[in-house]
């Protein structure tokens, strides 16, 4: 038997996250993984802007940005009756190295696989003395009473038993989560709306050159038939592709599945390719009906289940991540309330929802999308006349789930317990575009300050109270947050344009980056104000 103030259980991105977001904070926890580590088929290809936001505050945004995908390889989507086919159209997506910034957040989207995303959370985990990693260890089981969780876990490398302590237990282990079984929590949902394959494989690095095409990551498959399955460039140097076949009739097996017939159709002739991996998956859209239950929480694919669509499964992991880990850091260090770590579920179902809901209206509006006619393949004007019109309406049906700025950056924590309104109405939630806001319950919005940084990089481990310039005295809700042990920094800021932005001239920013108040005038109730922020009201 050991002690550890928290367990936390799956060592995919998610559980990686969050040993990241503990040991920054210096909380001391142990991660278990059951398998040693290696990714022979990445899932996740895309690194959102909110989560390169979260590597930047832990300081591994650099080496997320200059991750071995190449800077000049463009992130283009073009939809291709086959590789070797005809090119209906294409989205234009920047290659790293002349992306512009985004207005609305020092980073964009990055293509870094999750074959190079993981090893770069597990470095960087590591370098923490607080974290411990155990791969090749597993959750058996685990009880639970008012003080503690005890978990049973096996090291599978000796096949010894052993039991662990913990103040807290999370579970980041994945879509079959034992610990949310354990819990009798439910997945709620359509569940099921689709059967999968990827077949992953190794080519020639210029099998796009030879296939006649301009650099993508995405060539989506169209014909006759409708949009079918998707090839992806995962690894430019090394040839490294994932061919996704959208849905099958649920029977396929790895053996039985016919890999040739699919590359061929994918490519649109015959070429050299070494098989590497088949996985046989579900498409999933679903949500726990509750992130959590006494001493244990739970994060990532163990709550949310959605369609790949829109690059949103991990991502909406690790902001889960960072929303439990500042929580667990707040109680175990004896400011956080009695009511904070309930907040958890408050704040990230409803954005889990979200999730699941965009996620499943871009795979029906591909799935929707109606079928081709063989004009498509043929050559000639006839033929070119139906693949300029039929492209013309993927940009404008599919397009979507590509410029998806405002579901990366646009969530927010309505009606949170810890968060104090303002009355201001609700801006727009526009997958497709932000509305930067510091009302209560939204991400704090990045705006360049005049020194080069952004007003992202003030944010630190503690509460941030903005004072814009004019600001009234502050002075007793700072001294009801320190007397309440509550870590506080005061910044007095006199730059026009976040001025503008915030509205407010008194702003009280989370640890995680989120506003909690705001206010031209100082609080009445600053002992109110104080104790909900930190969920003690
Ligand atoms: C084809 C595809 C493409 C995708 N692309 C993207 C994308 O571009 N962007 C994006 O954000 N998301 C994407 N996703 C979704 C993303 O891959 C998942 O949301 C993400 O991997 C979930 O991470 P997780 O850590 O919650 O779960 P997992 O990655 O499933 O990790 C769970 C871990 O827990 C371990 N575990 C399970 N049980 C135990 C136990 N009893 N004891 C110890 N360890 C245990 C498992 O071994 C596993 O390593 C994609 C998914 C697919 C299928």
């Amino acid at each position: 038997m050991h002690r550890v103030p928290v367990l936390i259980v799956g060592g995919g991105p998610v559980g990686l996250a969050l040993a990241v977001e503990l040991g920054w904070r210096g909380i001391a926890c142990e991660l278990i993984e059951l398998t040693d580590g290696t990714i022979v088929s990445p899932k996740m290809n895309e690194v959102n802007a909110r989560s390169m936001e979260f590597c930047r505050r832990w300081g591994i945004a650099d080496k997320v940005f200059n991750c071995p995908f190449p800077a000049d390889h463009p992130l283009d989507v073009a939809f291709v009756t086959s590789l070797s086919g005809h090119e209906l159209s294409r989205l234009p997506r920047p290659c790293r190295n002349t992306q512009a910034p985004l207005p609305e957040s020092p980073h964009r989207m990055q293509a870094c696989s999750q074959i190079w995303f993981d090893p770069i959370l597990r470095a960087h985990a590591q370098s923490f003395a607080s974290v411990r990693l155990r791969y090749r260890c597993r959750l058996d089981s685990f009880t639970q009473n008012a003080d503690r969780v005890t978990a049973q876990v096996t090291d599978l490398a000796t096949g010894r038993k052993q039991e662990i302590e913990t103040e807290y237990l999370v579970g980041c282990d994945g879509a079959g989560s034992l610990v949310r079984r354990s819990l009798h929590i439910e997945l709620v949902g359509e569940g099921t709306i689709g059967h999968p394959i990827n077949l992953f494989f190794r080519a020639a690095p210029d099998l796009v050159a030879r296939c006649g095409k301009q650099p993508a990551v995405f060539f989506l498959g169209i014909d006759h038939s409708g949009l079918w399955g998707s090839l992806r460039i995962i690894d430019p140097v090394n040839g490294l592709w994932r061919l996704m076949i959208d849905s099958t009739d649920g029977n396929a097996t790895p053996e039985n599945v016919d890999r040739e017939f699919y590359l061929r159709r994918a490519l649109g002739g015959d070429f050299e390719v070494e098989w590497v991996d088949v996985n046989i998956w579900r498409r999933r859209s679903a949500l726990a009906d509750r992130y959590g239950r006494g001493r244990v929480w739970l994060a990532g694919d163990a709550v949310h289940q959605l369609s790949p669509t829109g690059g949103m499964g991990m991502n909406t992991g690790v902001a889960d991540a960072v929303d439990i880990g500042w929580k667990l850091a707040a109680v175990l260090q004896g400011w956080g309330g009695a009511r904070l770590l309930d907040s958890y579920d408050a704040e990230r179902r409803p954005v889990g929802a979200r999730a699941v809901r965009m996620a499943t209206w871009f795979y029906k509006n591909a799935e929707a999308f109606p079928k081709g006619s063989r004009l498509l393949e043929q050559e000639g004007t006839a033929g070119a006349r139906a693949r300029a019109k039929v492209g013309a309406e993927l940009l404008r049906a599919i397009g979507p789930e590509f410029r998806t700025v405002g579901l990366q950056l646009g969530y927010r924590y309505e009606g949170s317990p810890i968060c104090v309104p303002d009355g201001t109405p609700e801006p727009p939630d526009d997958p497709a575009e932000v509305t930067p806001s510091a009302r209560p319950g939204s991400r704090a919005p990045h705006v360049s300050l005049r020194d080069g940084r952004s007003i992202l990089d003030l944010y630190g481990r503690g509460f941030t109270l903005l004072r814009f310039p004019g600001a009234p005295s502050s002075s007793d809700l700072e001294a009801a947050l320190r007397w309440r042990a509550v870590p506080l920094t005061t910044v007095d800021l006199d730059e026009p344009k976040a001025a503008a932005l915030y509205e407010r001239q008194l702003v009280l920013v989370r640890p995680d980056g989120h506003v909690a108040w705001r206010a031209d005038t100082p609080p009445r109730d600053v002992a109110q104000i104080a104790d909900t922020v930190r969920g003690a009201a």
